[in-house]
């Protein structure tokens, strides 16, 4: 049996699959902790209201029906409707329906969207997607059906008090040629808990314009929904903007629900990829949503209860960490959404692949930094200084972890 092109591609067995593997059979192992993955956590009040709604659903029926029908190409249409209306009055945006689609899970939303987008073109050019700010979303690395289909750009580092540090678009070292034909920002960023300033996001639409490319921003974590952002940032949306967001920060991964926000030849191209690939998309996740939306519910616990959750989470275990890392050991970046913390240690002797090696033997699991730089040509040992940590398990669990992790740093630092 002999695979095709394609084939060969995408059953490739990459760092990210061998790390998956590990993180399987860390679920299997009593006793690891696993602060590898992405998944989000089970808030207690949520799983309360996931509960009730999904009875009062059932009791009305609405989930037979959502489960008994297919929805159209672009998704279930009462959500649509509703969530233009509910992003038109919250934030202003000129949008109506046709500026939304919805997909299986935003993974599939960036298969579509990077293929449409750049590779090879039918006048035999060939386009690339462009990631300002590496380190960037390792969900990304695998999803071109060319080979080198990304390139990124190495920020620029500003240190900050306490111990911390934030990324910036390095805007001078851009490489922002003809052969881009998306640029792509997740926003807060997966690996690092980054937030690109509002000053950021606008000179990078206004250089997306000027270049006449998309600008995709992957709004999984952001606001006005999950709602897991701890700074200042204003959404933004306009019709060169792609939006991308998703349920599944929420609490509901398993409803591989992901929303596309753009102009309408691109939601239309959208509606024909689903068409082609999966008929329709899945309508449990929608149903429930619209739900969502139509009791005042979605906003509201995004505000009230997910992001109070995620911050007063975020600040306990940094506290942890300096119970038992020094700022000479270990610095943090700038904590302002998502469900990780970013932590480099400067100068280890050792990489964090070996690292990652050393914790896992003794049961911890945690994402060595290099697979963060899809699309990073030139070698940075930077990228073999950092890892990421899922903050989300609880505070005993944390505080092993980080002791382990504080006893390895240091075995590193003495031999
Ligand atoms: N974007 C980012 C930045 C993520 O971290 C994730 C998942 O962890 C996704 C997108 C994918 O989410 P979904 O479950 O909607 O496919």
């Amino acid at each position: 049996m002999s695979f095709s092109q394609f084939g060969d591609k995408f059953t490739r067995h990459t760092g990210i699959s061998r790390l998956m593997e590990d993180m399987g059979a860390g679920l299997r192992t009593p006793g690891t902790i696993m602060l590898g993955g992405g998944n989000p956590a089970q808030i207690p009040a949520m799983s309360d209201y996931f509960h009730q709604l999904l009875q009062e659903m059932h009791s009305a029926g609405k989930l037979t029906d959502a489960l008994c029908n297919y929805d159209g190409p672009r998704g279930k249409a009462t959500l649509l409707e509703a969530l233009a209306t509910q992003l038109r009055n919250s934030l202003g945006w000129s949008i109506s329906a046709r500026n939304i689609a919805l997909t299986n899970g935003s993974q599939s939303a960036f298969f579509y969207l990077f293929n449409l987008f750049a590779g090879r073109c039918a006048d035999g050019s060939k386009k690339r997607v462009l990631f300002p700010l590496a380190p960037e979303y390792l969900g990304y690395a695998d999803a071109g059906l060319d080979e080198s289909l990304f390139v990124s750009a190495k920020p620029h580092i500003e240190l900050l008090p306490e111990g911390q540090f934030k990324y910036h678009v390095d805007f001078e070292r851009l490489p922002l040629s003809k052969e881009i034909g998306l640029i792509c920002v997740s926003r807060p960023t997966n690996p690092t808990g980054n937030v690109i300033t509002d000053e950021e996001l606008v000179q990078l639409d206004a250089l997306a314009q000027q270049h006449q490319v998309p600008l995709l921003i992957d709004n999984a974590y952001g606001v006005p929904f999950p709602g897991i952002i701890f700074s200042e940032a204003r959404p933004l949306w306009n019709p060169n903007i792609i939006l991308c967001m998703s349920l599944s920060k929420l609490g509901l991964p398993g409803s591989r629900c992901g929303i596309i926000i753009a102009d309408e030849k691109t939601i239309s191209a959208i509606s024909n990829m689903n068409g082609i690939i999966s008929l329709a998309p899945g309508s449990i996740g929608p149903a429930i949503a619209c739900e969502m939306i139509q009791r005042g519910d979605l906003l509201r616990l995004s505000e009230e209860v997910i992001k109070p959750f995620y911050h007063q989470k975020v600040l306990e275990t940094i506290a942890l960490i300096r119970r038992y890392l020094s700022e000479d050991r270990c610095l943090i970046h700038k904590p302002e959404g998502a469900i990780f913390l970013w932590l480099w240690f400067r100068d280890l002797p050792i990489t964090t692949e070996a690292l990652y090696q050393r914790l896992k033997a003794r049961g911890v699991l945690m994402v060595p930094g290099h697979f963060f730089f899809p699309g990073l040509e030139q070698p940075w040992p930077h990228m073999h200084q950092c890892m990421r940590m899922n903050y989300v398990p609880d505070a005993e669990q944390i505080e092993r972890a980080v002791q382990i992790l504080a006893e390895e740093i240091e075995n590193a630092w003495q031999a």
